[in-house]
């Protein structure tokens, strides 16, 4: 899979694809994602990127001319499945939407910074709008980076034990039953006997009974 992210601040997101989980996946050719500096594609000598709203009020805008001139040469290279742009006002993200965008090929991702994009670049380009949460952060480096994170993780191979990823909450509609690992016992806090059992069919009948009670407990949503 291939994920190329746009962005006004590329280097707010070069951390978090550059450490663990996800630098073993680019090293692995398993996903490549490439930060794309908006700024490489502004249009006017004085590389001019963003501007006032019309209509006044505070806050600046991202230009269509650079995000236009960048989508459309990336384009040029190749098919995109979705062209995403990060919105608070977007589709709100969950498990089932990262496990639709862990099933394709090539992904844009837009990330909006101020007051956001000039709107004509949502009506013409953009094919998803995506939200990571209800509030408001200030660019969308780090949803974009939450985005991808969740993705990636998904892509067969990327994780050490392939069935761990199945295991984690929202799979099934269930939450992550508890986890517990050496010592057994600290400060007289014992780990259930059970899971010392070796006896895995028992274990993972508890490890389901835990999840059915933990997501009744805390997201009853989850279950209707
Ligand atoms: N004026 C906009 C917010 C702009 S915040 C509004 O009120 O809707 C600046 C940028 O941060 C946005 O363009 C978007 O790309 C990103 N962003 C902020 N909060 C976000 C969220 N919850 N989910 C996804 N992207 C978000």
């Amino acid at each position: 899979m291939r994920i190329d992210i746009i962005s006004a601040v590329p280097d707010l997101m070069t951390s978090a694809f550059s450490h663990s989980i996800l630098k073993r996946a680019a090293q692995n050719k398993l996903a490549e994602v490439n930060l794309i500096n908006l700024r490489d594609y502004a249009t006017n000598k004085q590389k001019q990127i963003d501007d006032y709203a019309f209509g006044g009020g505070a806050g600046m805008v991202l230009m269509i001319e650079p995000i236009a001139a960048c989508i459309n040469s990336l384009k040029a290279q190749r098919e995109y499945d979705e062209v995403i742009y990060m919105s608070p006002d977007g589709e709100l993200l969950n498990q089932k939407l990262c496990n639709q965008f862990s099933l394709k090929k090539n992904l844009i991702i837009l990330c909006g910074h101020y007051k956001g994009v000039d709107e004509r670049v949502r009506q013409h380009f953009i094919t998803r709008e995506i939200s990571i949460g209800d509030y408001v952060l200030s660019g969308g480096e780090l949803p974009a980076a939450v985005l991808s994170d969740a993705i990636i993780r998904l892509l067969p191979g990327v994780l050490n034990d392939e069935t761990s990823a199945l295991s984690d909450s929202f799979q099934d509609n269930l939450l992550a039953p508890p986890v517990f690992t050496r010592p057994q016992e600290f400060n007289g806090w014992k780990v259930p006997d059970i899971l010392m059992s070796g006896h895995s069919a028992n274990i993972d009948k508890w490890r389901h009974e835990q999840s059915v009670e933990r997501t009744k407990e805390r997201r009853p949503d989850l279950l209707e």
